[in-house]
């Protein structure tokens, strides 16, 4: 569905009218594209407290550099925290449209306070530079022990494919059987790989089949029998297959492990459902059909494809929870109660994943993405949806699917446990 404002503010008019109205004027994001696949401008490397850190490389900064590295690892007292405004202040007015403010802290010291408030700190600092700075510029922050295991994350926190991920703290921790980012071919990340996609005939699970094939993976692209004719034509079109099956079915789980004899690396829980209706007027079948689909089937094909060993070595699940599970939202406690499901799934299950399986397991948690779902809202609650963020728009299926194909990334084994909201910073559940 077109954003119509957003449309409007591009233009000369349209920027001169909500300046003098006073009315959000949201930047066009720059994306990923096979043309423009990176920003120019460079990365800018600062420090804030003695930092121990030797990290990738990134091309030098120009004078407007279209991202900044802030290392804030060494920062352990208020005194480390005034070298962070010292180093941000001034060069943050330079950072180009649509770049990117990346700040790397250290795990919280249980053993000392003072280094646990200054390293919180930062938490505080980094989503309230994300809500001022503008421009289609994003803000995050990565905790990290490890500096090379954080390369993949690095990488597209400073990328154009992060360009709907904003106010997040990821957590970067050390690396299993590690795959360095070096070792792998950096065009196709995912060649040699299956992924499989629930959902995956249309919105987000399309464009996740799509971006997963780009970056090399063999793609399955589940969905029910009715939209079995869009799942196949996309299937075709990526050069992998289809599989026509209803996820809460009690033997999904063995019908996708038959379906993948070979095995599988990636698998992404998409699909799911909205019945909304406020709990007074919920009957139990509109309450059951929803957390049916959206967490006991997501659990059930889960830990079936973990215990037939379906899912690789170095395997990677990657599941939706929603701004719905983290915020809620009036008329979803069906949804929203789904969705937080999601978040205690992979809080629970990622550490035994990585020790039983070496398999990580995350989720992306969409804030308003323009799709056929949120097309359906009345008019006024979209508008409202789609500006109240940092970014002042709706995401779209891209964005999602980026973050996806990036938890997917070999060498994202670091990343575990992480609930990574796509949501431009939505000031719901913030
Ligand atoms: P969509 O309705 O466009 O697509 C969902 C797909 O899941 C459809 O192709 C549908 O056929 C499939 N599906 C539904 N039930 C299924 C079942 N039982 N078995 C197999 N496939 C099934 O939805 P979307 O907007 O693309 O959302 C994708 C995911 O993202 C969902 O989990 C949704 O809850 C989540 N999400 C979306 C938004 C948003 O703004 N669109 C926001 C937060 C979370």
């Amino acid at each position: 569905m077109a954003d119509r404002y957003l449309s409007f503010t591009g233009t000369a008019p349209g920027r001169f009218l909500t300046g003098r109205l006073g009315l959000p004027q949201p930047a066009a994001l720059r994306r990923w594209t096979q043309e423009s696949p990176a920003f120019e401008g460079g990365v800018l490397l600062l420090t804030a407290g003695k930092s121990e850190l030797s990290g990738p490389e990134f091309p030098a900064p120009s004078d407007t550099p279209a991202a900044v590295l802030l290392d804030a690892t060494g920062v352990r007292d208020v005194e480390g925290l005034a070298e962070v405004h010292a180093a941000l202040h001034p060069v943050v007015r330079s950072v180009a449209a649509s770049g990117r403010v990346v700040v790397l802290g250290a795990p919280l010291d249980a053993a000392d306070h003072h280094q646990a408030a200054a390293q919180q700190a930062l938490e505080g600092f980094t989503r309230s530079l994300g809500k001022e700075i503008g421009r289609g510029r994003t803000v995050n922050l990565v905790r990290l022990t490890d500096a090379s295991a954080a390369e993949s994350t690095l990488r597209f926190l400073l990328s154009p494919k992060s360009a709907y991920v904003s106010g997040q703290v990821i957590e970067v921790g050390r690396e299993v059987g590690r795959a360095q980012e070096a070792d792998v071919d950096p065009d196709h990340p995912l060649a040699g790989r299956t992924a499989l996609v629930t959902g995956g005939a249309r919105g987000i699970g399309a464009a996740v089949a799509e971006t997963l094939a780009r970056d090399g993976a063999r793609v399955v692209v589940l969905d029910v029998p009715g939209a079995s004719a869009d799942a196949e034509r996309l299937a075709t079109r990526l050069g992998g297959s289809a599989l026509a099956l209803d996820i809460t079915a009690p033997d999904a789980g063995a019908r996708m492990a038959e379906a993948l004899p070979d095995g599988l690396d990636v698998l992404v829980h998409n699909a799911g459902v909205t019945r909304d209706r406020r709990l007074v007027n919920m009957p139990a079948e509109r309450w059951s059909s929803v957390l049916d689909v959206n967490l006991a089937s997501v659990l059930r094909t889960t830990d079936a494809l973990l215990e037939t060993g379906t899912l690789r070595r170095g395997g990677r699940i990657v599941a939706t929870a929603s701004n719905a599970g983290l915020a809620g939202n009036a008329g979803q406690t069906n949804y929203g109660a789904s969705k937080a499901g999601v978040v205690g799934l992979v809080r629970s299950l990622a550490p035994r994943a990585m020790a039983e399986h070496q398999v990580t397991v995350n989720a992306v948690a969409p804030g308003f993405i323009e799709t056929k779902m949120t097309a359906a809202i009345p008019l006024f609650i979209r508008e409202a949806g789609r500006r109240m963020n940092s970014l002042g728009q709706g995401g779209l299926p891209v964005d999602v699917a980026e973050t996806t194909a990036w938890l997917a990334h070999p060498a994202s084994g670091a990343v575990n446990g992480q609930v990574v909201r796509v949501c431009g910073q939505s000031l719901l559940g913030a």
